[in-house]
């Protein structure tokens, strides 16, 4: 039996995939660009047949490659990348429909109608390193943009500065909670201490007067901006909870929460697919392109992929293992 149908046999029976895979010595150690894969098995002579020529199918081909496999990349476009793609001036797309399109920005200006972002954390910026892809920061977060909702409300059909509407539901909910704790109306085990301490919190994080009321603040900007001297300038009125409640734009606020979302960002310098581009460079010559997958079988030995080619014609290709990169 070999190790893939033993796998496959404890996923289906329920067991630990991670576990058997573990005591099988095949994940020795995790995928990272910087440090060097150490693969199972003799890589020497096997052949694997990798389908897509995404960032992952580049990617496996790329890490493949280095130590010892023989890989073929078919990929159906005729383009690598897969999403990671910028488009930019002289573009040309051809929809299912067969309707081209051609892009005419302006000389310089680009975009990217896939992934636009990188976090910290993603091995990504590893690559882009090993690859020679300067990156450059995002800006995921604009405090300075506007909310716009339709709907009902007085904040409807208007546009709200992102920092308008923060400030406000902040400085509202900060003094909601403050107010509850000191009416000891939570029912939390808090020592006198701790409720000073939260109080605090509370006063700072949402600009609370010493009574602990909410009654604006200038983090949300100025009608008249301070000057010099002896003019302090004057905020902005702060809108009502009531029409912050009705507007939902605090419902927005998590996106910027999440680990994939948190400043820094960053961004490959002149379009996403540099780093499409930089995976081409290294196993462009891998890529079967034009090559439509239609079915994969499993053989004694390993593996058979049907493909049209790029005039249609059935073809097939084998080989020892195949890693399947579209959804
Ligand atoms: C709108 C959008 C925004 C995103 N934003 C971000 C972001 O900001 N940051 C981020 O990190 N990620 C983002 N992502 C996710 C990121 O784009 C994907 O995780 C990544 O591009 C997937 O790469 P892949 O190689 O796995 O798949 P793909 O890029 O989909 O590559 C699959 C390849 O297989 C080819 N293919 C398909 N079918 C066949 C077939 N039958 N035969 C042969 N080839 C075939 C396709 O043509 C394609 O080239 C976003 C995705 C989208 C759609």
């Amino acid at each position: 039996m070999k190790r893939r149908d033993f796998i496959y046999l404890v996923g289906a029976s329920a067991g630990s995939v991670y576990a058997a895979m573990t005591a099988l010595d095949l994940l020795k150690q995790p995928a990272t660009a910087r440090s060097k894969f150490e693969l199972f098995g003799n890589s020497k002579g096997q052949k694997i047949v990798i389908l897509g020529a995404g960032i992952a199918g580049m990617a496996a081909a790329y890490e493949l490659e280095k130590v010892g496999y023989d890989c073929t990349i078919l990929e159906a476009r005729e383009r690598a990348g897969g999403r990671c793609w910028t488009v930019r001036q002289g573009t040309v797309e051809t929809e299912i429909s067969s309707e081209r399109q051609v892009a005419c920005f302006n000389a310089g200006l680009y975009f990217n109608p896939g992934p636009a972002r990188i976090p910290q954390h993603h091995i990504t910026l590893d690559y882009c390193q090993e690859l020679g892809v300067p990156i450059e920061v995002f800006t995921n977060v604009n405090e300075a943009a506007y909310y716009y909702n339709e709907g009902v409300g007085p904040l409807s059909n208007l546009r709200v500065r992102i920092r308008e509407a923060k400030t406000d539901m902040r400085g509202y909910m900060t003094e909601l909670l403050a107010k509850a704790i000191d009416q000891d109306a939570l029912d939390l085990p808090l020592t006198t201490e701790d409720i000073e301490k939260m109080l605090e919190f509370l006063r700072r994080e949402g600009n609370l007067s010493p009574d602990l009321f909410y009654k604006g603040s200038s983090r949300r900007g100025y009608r008249i901006l301070p000057g010099a001297g002896l003019q302090p300038g004057e905020p902005y009125k702060p809108f009502d909870l009531k029409a912050l409640i009705q507007s939902g734009f605090g419902n927005y606020f998590f996106f910027e929460y999440s680990i994939n979302q948190q400043m820094m960002m960053f961004q490959p310098v002149g379009g996403m697919d540099r780093i499409a581009k930089a995976f081409e460079n290294r196993v462009g010559n891998k890529i079967t392109y034009q090559a439509e997958v239609k079915e994969i079988r499993k053989t004694p030995r390993g593996v058979r992929v049907i493909y049209t080619d790029k005039t249609g014609k059935r073809q097939q290709m084998t080989g020892d293992f195949c890693i399947c990169t579209p959804d």
